[in-house]
């Protein structure tokens, strides 16, 4: 009976062994990896208007999805936002348990400027902000051009639409290029119309553009997903799976 349990514990232990080696050996290709810290959300407020500057009382709950790109020994922060009252503590533990301090964190990224993706921007002691154009490191502003690597395998692709000062990742991951985006803030690609878009066209534009060419797609309110659109235009409709 002992040895059986022995047995299969020594099976555990070589399973995790082979498992961590596959980790290892991908990481060692340079293959970013994304994981998910904290999954956002869009609802409404029951009573309250949805969309902003429909009425002077309209409101909304919002957070946003937060995460962590490891890519060639350097961590990135993506849209340390807004969360649910309490949970920005949580977020600081999972990043802890992964062996990262705050300090640790080499650049922060945000998909746009509202409080949405950056009211903990300041999280980070060390870490240089990027945005669609630049890179603030302490009283530095230093432009970027457009399809900027910022991490070996992350680039940042300007993607205006949502505001003029969008943009989102391309990145190259084991399970192929995975686009993080606020193009789309859920994983059934809605809103098609996004209601306070500073221009609508420039943003279809971009979703086509971009859409087509990943294999994973992680909407910045959402969680990652396997691309349906990878390689054919998007219809313009809500994804139902
Ligand atoms: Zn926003």
């Amino acid at each position: 009976m002992e040895i059986k349990y022995l047995r299969f514990a020594a099976l555990l232990i070589s399973a995790w062994a082979a498992m961590s080696l596959q980790f290892n050996v991908a990481y060692a290709e340079g293959k970013a990896k994304v994981t998910m810290l904290y999954k956002g959300h869009v609802e409404p407020i029951q009573g309250k208007t949805f969309l902003p500057w429909s009425t002077h009382d309209g409101a909304r709950s919002l957070s946003t999805s937060v995460f962590v790109i490891q890519s060639g020994g350097k961590v990135l922060v993506g849209d340390p936002g807004i969360v649910r009252k309490g949970d920005w503590p949580t977020i600081m533990e999972k990043l802890a348990n992964m062996g990262i301090r705050p300090s640790d964190v080499a650049y922060v990224w945000i998909d746009h400027h509202h409080p949405d993706p950056t009211a903990h921007l300041g999280a980070f002691p060390n870490a240089p902000i990027v945005d669609f154009w630049s890179v603030y490191t302490d009283e530095v502003w230093a432009d970027h051009p457009n399809y900027f690597e910022v991490i070996p395998g992350v680039t940042v692709v300007r993607t205006p639409g949502h505001t003029n000062e969008d943009s989102s990742l391309l990145v190259d991951t084991d399970d192929g290029l995975m686009l993080i985006t606020h193009m789309f803030w859920h994983n059934d690609l809605t809103p098609v119309i996004d209601p306070v878009a500073e221009d609508q066209h420039s943003l279809d534009v971009h979703r086509r553009l971009l859409l087509q060419r990943a294999d994973l797609l992680f909407p910045t309110h959402g969680e990652i997903m396997k691309n349906p659109f990878k390689n054919t235009e998007w219809d313009g409709k809500p994804y139902r799976r």
